[in-house]
């Protein structure tokens, strides 16, 4: 490992939310793996969720560590314990949460200022840490956890605004400038960037976007093979400073560090690896819609009769956010059992191993919410998708898997879906329709080609020499520069 003197270091500042802190996380321990001296800053219950992770890789030789900040639940208006967004269950409570991120400032500036780090990268929730940086005149890179198209479509949006003229939520439009034609329809899109007037959420997004342009530069979770006119126009139109470094999910090379990603799910991972070694290559289908997702019971229950009605074999990971009830009460009397019929089907109820499933070989395809993290490991593991997406910039990243990549069927997600929902967006025809469309056939056969081509580009860009390896091994030598030139 590389520990010179003019060792870098920098600190990491995750968003606390999984589908940030997982992959910043990640990031942190790349750096660390080329010789940067890596703190990551959080509350103490966030870092028990990866605190292992990084005792393993100290114990490998990384110089990395975890300060860990109290998070004021009281001050903000919060119950005691609520220190991530996926605890947040209402408008009100993610408002505060937002308040609370800012009271977080003073304690975390003083670690800055004894520590005086080479660089600070944070989420762009925390927008005070561009001014705190600005302040000990060190840079402040941005990590908002999403990718290139997505970002590139969301600045079309906020540039010229086509939303604002059409005349019904359903109505089609191009999203301008961008590379491809690709059309929106208002149905899709975030209440924020539909509000002219200004709400209290739009003054966060407001704020949230003031710090991600005012940053140094962007780190984004994605590889240029897969995207590599939006890397483009990030740079040419966007004019962003970006790099990167993706995807990151495959610095996890072992079942320990692939089954405690994000949250400890070794109670099932031997579970996981003796029923998928059993199945045939691509014959499972895994469904996930990562941490976040809140379905109704109904529409719970229309997956569970659509997958009976496939035929498919399938893993299906039913987190504790996923339901609101009583992790059992959506199921009538007997019915996992006839799900599980033959082995046909694993259910988990809990966090899922889920890079650890979609690296076996008998995962054969995937339905996700097409939240960039999953899109990214699903990219990275050669598989193709079913895409269902939810909410934030999902529908965005819907398209580039269906209309870019090819690599993803949609299941018929029309519109966002609302935590409190209690109807059934997508019934069960177009569910099974699309499992079986991604996983049986001709057309199935194509898309899963392209998807195991591009795992293979995924694969080579992180690897000595790769596209993304040789952006951060740039970003490195920018950053020295810096480092140097301040001195
Ligand atoms: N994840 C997991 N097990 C689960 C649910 C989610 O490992 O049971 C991980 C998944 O691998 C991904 C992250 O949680 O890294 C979810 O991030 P994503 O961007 O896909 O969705 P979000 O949760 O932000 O909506």
């Amino acid at each position: 490992m590389d520990k010179r003197s003019d060792q870098l270091h920098i600190y990491f500042l995750p968003m606390m939310a999984p589908g940030h802190m997982i992959p910043l996380v990640d990031i942190a321990r790349q750096f660390a793996r080329h010789g940067v001296k890596a703190t990551i800053i959080t509350t103490p219950l966030n870092a028990s969720k990866f605190s292992k992770t990084i005792q393993r890789d100290r114990e490998m030789g990384s110089d990395i560590s975890i300060r860990t900040v109290k998070f004021p639940c009281k001050e903000a208006g919060l119950p005691e314990g609520c220190e991530n967004i996926a605890s947040t269950t209402s408008t009100l409570m993610y408002l505060n949460f937002i308040k609370g991120l800012s009271l977080f400032q003073n304690p975390i500036e003083q670690f800055l200022e004894e520590d005086h780090p080479d660089c600070l990268i944070a989420a762009p929730q925390f927008s005070w840490a561009v001014d705190v940086a600005a302040k000990l005149g060190i840079p402040r890179l941005a990590f908002n956890g999403t990718g290139f198209f997505p970002l590139c479509a969301l600045h079309s949006l906020m540039e010229h605004k086509p939303h604002l003229k059409v005349e019904s939520e359903m109505e089609e439009f191009v999203i301008p400038g961008l590379p491809d034609t690709i059309k929106m329809s208002r149905q899709k899109l975030s209440e924020h960037l539909k509000d002219e007037e200004e709400t209290p959420v739009t003054a966060i997004v407001k704020d949230i976007m003031r710090a991600e342009t005012t940053s140094y530069g962007a780190i984004v979770n994605s590889f240029y093979e897969m995207e590599p006119n939006y890397v483009k126009h990030s740079r040419e139109v966007v004019g962003r400073k970006v790099w990167h470094v993706g995807p990151i999910s495959l610095c996890n090379k072992d079942n320990e560090d692939k089954s405690q990603r994000g949250q400890d799910s070794s109670f099932c991972e031997q579970k996981c690896l003796d029923w998928l070694d059993t199945k045939e290559p691509k014959s499972v289908i895994y469904i996930c819609f990562g941490s976040m997702a809140v379905f109704s019971s109904a529409q719970l229950l229309e997956i569970g009769i659509a997958l009976e009605a496939s035929n498919q074999q399938f893993i299906w990971a039913v987190t504790q956010t996923t339901i609101n009830e009583e992790q059992n009460e959506w199921m009538p009397e007997g019915f996992e059992e006839k799900l599980n019929l033959n082995g046909r089907g694993l259910i988990i109820k809990g966090w899922a191993p889920q890079v650890l499933i979609l690296d076996h070989e008998a995962t054969g395809g995937f339905v996700s919410h097409c939240g960039w993290n999953s899109l990214l490991e699903g990219v990275a593991s050669g598989l193709p998708m079913v895409t269902w997406p939810l909410s934030a910039e999902q529908f965005f990243n819907e398209k580039l898997l269906v209309e870019i990549l090819k690599i993803g069927v949609p299941v018929g997600a029309q519109a966002w879906s609302n935590r409190t929902d209690s109807t059934v967006p997508i019934n069960r025809e177009d569910i099974e329709r699309a499992v079986t469309k991604v996983m049986v056939g001709q057309e199935a056969e194509e898309m899963r080609g392209r998807a195991a081509a591009l795992g293979k580009l995924a694969k080579g860009a992180v690897e000595k020499g790769g596209s993304s390896h040789n952006s951060l091994i740039s970003l490195l030598e920018q950053l020295r520069n810096i480092k140097t030139s301040s001195n």
